[in-house]
C-alpha cells in the first residue's frame, strides 16, 4: 500500500478547497470526518489505512459493496467503446440495453425510460411530465400536486418544493411552489385525509407524489402498502397521476426489487436513483407508462414535445454498470439475502436496542432501519454523537437529527449484522449512559 499521508492534514487540505452538501464547513474539521482513500467490499479505507464498515451505503447508493470486481470490468468494458454519447435525439446501445432490461422488472405498464443523473433531477423530470400530460391534451388547470408530511425528493427548488422541509432547508421556503399536502401515510387517519384531499382538489390536481412503504430522510418513516394502494386508487378514480418516488427504496432495499411491488400498484411514473448503478456512477430515470408517455406525440417539433434534458442524460459509462449491476442482482439472489439479513437484523435489535431507556422506536423495512433515540432535552446532539461513536468503533454511520440510521449494503453477512447492531448498542450506552444498559445481557 502506498503511504498516502495522515489524516489530519488530508482534513485541512479539503476543508481548504472542497465545500461539503449538508455540512457546517466551520466545524467539518472538528468532527473528525473520514477521509477515503480506496476501499474493499463493504469496508471503506481512509488515508491512513483504517477501514470502517460502510454502514450507511455511502448514503444509501451502494448495494453490493464496494470496488466489486464484476462492476469495476463493466466499466472498463465500456471505456473501450465509449464514455458518453448525447440521448437528446440520438442513441447509445448500451443505454438502449439498459432500458430493456429494466423495462420487465419496472412496476409501470409498457415503460419508457427518460434518464438524468441525480435522484432531484428524475424527480424534477417526473413532476414537469406530469404537468405537460395535461396542458398536452388541453386539459387546463392542473397544476399543482398533492405531497405528504414527511416527504424529501430532493434538493432542486421544485422537488424542495414537493418535499416537506427540514434539514434546515426552511430558509428556501419563498422559492418552493405551494402544493397540496396530507399527514404522512403511516399516520392515523392519514389515508382519510389523502382520499379527501384528491377528490376536493382532483381538478386543479395534475398528480400525487408518495415515497412507497418507507419515508427515508424522515428518519425512515413506515408507510403502510395498503396506504399506498388506497391513494393510488383515489387517484385512479379521480384521474390524477401517480408518481413513485422509489429513489431510496428501489433496487432491492425493501426486499423485493421495487417497494411498489408490495403494494400491488402501478404508478403512471417511477422515479429511479441512488442504487440504479450499484452506487458507482451517478445515473437516475424517470419511467413513464405508455399512457402518458403517448401524450407527448405529435408533430415533428410540436409543443408537444417533452423540451427538457441533461448533457449528461443517459451517460453509457453509467448505463453499462447499471446493466451489469441488475444481472448480478439475480446472479447473486441478492434478494434472498436482504431478506435474511432483515430478518436477522431485525431480531438483533429488538434483543439489543430496542430495549435501551434511550431508544423511543426501531423502524424497519428490509435494510432500511431507523433508531429514533429519545434524548430528555434540546442539544444533546445524540445522534451525531451516537454515530461518531460508531465511527471510532470503525462502523460509518450518519444520522438524521435524532435519528442513527442503519442501511448496509445489500450483500451484507450475517457476521456484519451482528457487528453493526453490537456497535450502535454499545455506541448509544455509551453516549447516552444508558441505565438499562445495567440489566442487558
Ligand atoms: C436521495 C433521494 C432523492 C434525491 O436524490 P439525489 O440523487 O440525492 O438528488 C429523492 N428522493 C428520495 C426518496 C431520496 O431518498
Amino acid at each position: 500500500m502506498t503511504d498516502v499521508g495522515d489524516a489530519s492534514s488530508w482534513i485541512e487540505r479539503d476543508a481548504d478547497v472542497v465545500w461539503h452538501g449538508f455540512t457546517q464547513m466551520a466545524s467539518y474539521a472538528t468532527n473528525r470526518p473520514v477521509i477515503v482513500e480506496r476501499a474493499e467490499g463493504r469496508e471503506l479505507i481512509d488515508v491512513e489505512g483504517r477501514r470502517y464498515l460502510d454502514a450507511i451505503s455511502s448514503l444509501w447508493v451502494t448495494t453490493l459493496g464496494h470496488h466489486v470486481p464484476e462492476l469495476d470490468q463493466a466499466v472498463r468494458d465500456q471505456l473501450d467503446r465509449v464514455a458518453h454519447s448525447t440521448l437528446l435525439g440520438n442513441g447509445n446501445r448500451t443505454v438502449i440495453e439498459l432500458a430493456e432490461a429494466l423495462a420487465p422488472r419496472v412496476p409501470v405498464d409498457r415503460p419508457r425510460f427518460l434518464f438524468a443523473s441525480d435522484g432531484a433531477a428524475a424527480v424534477e423530470q417526473a413532476l414537469k411530465v406530469a404537468f405537460q400530460f395535461w396542458t398536452n391534451q388541453g386539459v387546463a388547470g392542473r397544476t399543482r400536486y398533492l405531497a405528504f408530511g414527511g416527504a424529501y425528493h430532493g434538493d432542486s427548488i421544485g422537488s424542495l418544493s414537493v418535499g416537506d422541509g427540514g434539514f434546515g432547508t426552511d430558509v428556501y421556503d419563498p422559492l418552493r411552489f405551494p402544493v397540496v399536502r396530507t399527514p404522512s401515510l403511516g399516520e392515523p387517519g392519514a389515508v382519510a385525509a389523502a382520499v379527501a384531499a384528491i377528490a376536493e382538489h382532483a381538478p386543479e390536481l395534475a398528480a400525487v407524489v408518495l415515497e412507497p412503504l418507507v419515508q427515508g430522510a424522515a428518519g425512515m418513516a413506515l408507510v403502510p402498502a395498503e396506504a399506498v394502494a388506497a391513494v393510488a386508487r383515489a387517484a385512479a378514480e379521480h384521474d390524477v397521476l401517480v408518481i413513485h418516488d422509489e429513489v431510496a427504496t428501489g433496487f432491492g432495499r425493501t426486499g423485493t426489487l421495487f417497494a411498489t411491488e408490495q403494494c400491488g400498484t402501478r404508478p403512471d411514473l417511477l422515479v429511479l436513483g441512488k442504487g440504479i448503478t450499484g452506487g458507482y456512477l451517478p445515473l437516475s430515470a424517470t419511467v413513464a407508462s405508455e399512457r402518458v408517455w403517448a401524450a407527448f406525440l405529435g408533430p415533428d417539433l410540436s409543443e408537444r414535445t417533452f423540451y427538457h434534458g441533461h448533457s449528461y442524460s443517459g451517460n453509457a459509462l453509467a448505463a453499462a454498470v447499471a446493466l451489469r449491476h441488475l444481472q448480478l442482482v439475480d446472479e447473486w439472489d441478492v434478494l434472498a439475502n436482504v431478506r435474511a439479513r432483515a430478518a436477522e437484523l431485525r431480531d438483533a435489535l429488538a434483543q439489543q436496542v430496542a430495549p435501551l431507556a434511550a431508544v423511543a422506536e426501531v423502524r424497519q423495512q428490509g435494510l432500511m432501519v431507523g433508531i429514533e433515540l429519545a434524548p430528555p432535552a434540546d442539544g444533546l446532539r445524540w445522534g451525531r454523537r451516537v454515530s461518531a461513536a460508531c465511527v471510532d468503533r470503525g462502523v460509518l454511520i450518519r444520522p438524521l437529527g435524532d435519528v442513527v440510521v442503519l442501511m448496509p449494503p445489500l450483500t451484507t453477512t450475517a457476521d456484519e449484522v451482528a457487528r453493526i447492531v453490537a456497535t450502535v448498542a454499545a455506541s448509544i450506552v455509551e453516549v447516552t449512559d444508558d441505565p438499562a444498559a445495567a440489566g442487558a445481557p
